[in-house]
């Protein structure tokens, strides 16, 4: 088992109806990796799918894949193409449980957002994680 110090929260930055697969044939086909881009995606009903195994790395934050667990929802860009916290209630919950089971298995973890890792130029989750999950 790898050590995991990071649960990193992101958004696909997709529209919120973007599906499931075809954000892993973009990643397959478009970007060529091998590697999906999170370790669990949340559907705007609430789904969690897990893409890729805890111990299997995910290519969420350049440089910080190999010590990470990603968690995305879908969705964080509005029909402008600008980043903003559209997530659904049912999406919330879902992403709130899995950080909590995810601490649970890995306590030394730190849970923040994709853009809180130094020299990210991105607004992703499009919402403070480190803030709203400080309790948790
Ligand atoms: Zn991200």
């Amino acid at each position: 088992m790898r050590q995991i110090n990071y649960i990193v929260a992101h958004c696909t930055a997709t529209s919120q109806t973007a599906t499931v697969e075809s954000i892993k044939n973009y990643w397959q086909n478009t970007l060529g990796w091998r590697n999906p881009g999170y370790n669990y995606i949340v559907e705007p009903d609430g789904r969690i799918t897990q893409l890729q195994p805890d111990d299997k790395i995910a290519n969420g934050v350049r440089g910080e894949n190999h010590h990470s667990v990603h968690v995305a929802y879908i969705g964080g860009i509005d029909t402008q193409g600008n980043a903003i916290d559209n997530r659904t209630v049912a999406q919330k919950t879902s992403l709130k449980s899995l950080i909590i089971e995810l601490q649970a298995k890995y306590p030394l973890a730190k849970v923040q957002g994709h853009r809180d890792f130094p020299g990210v130029a991105k607004a992703c989750p499009c919402f403070d994680a480190r803030e709203e999950y400080r309790e948790l």
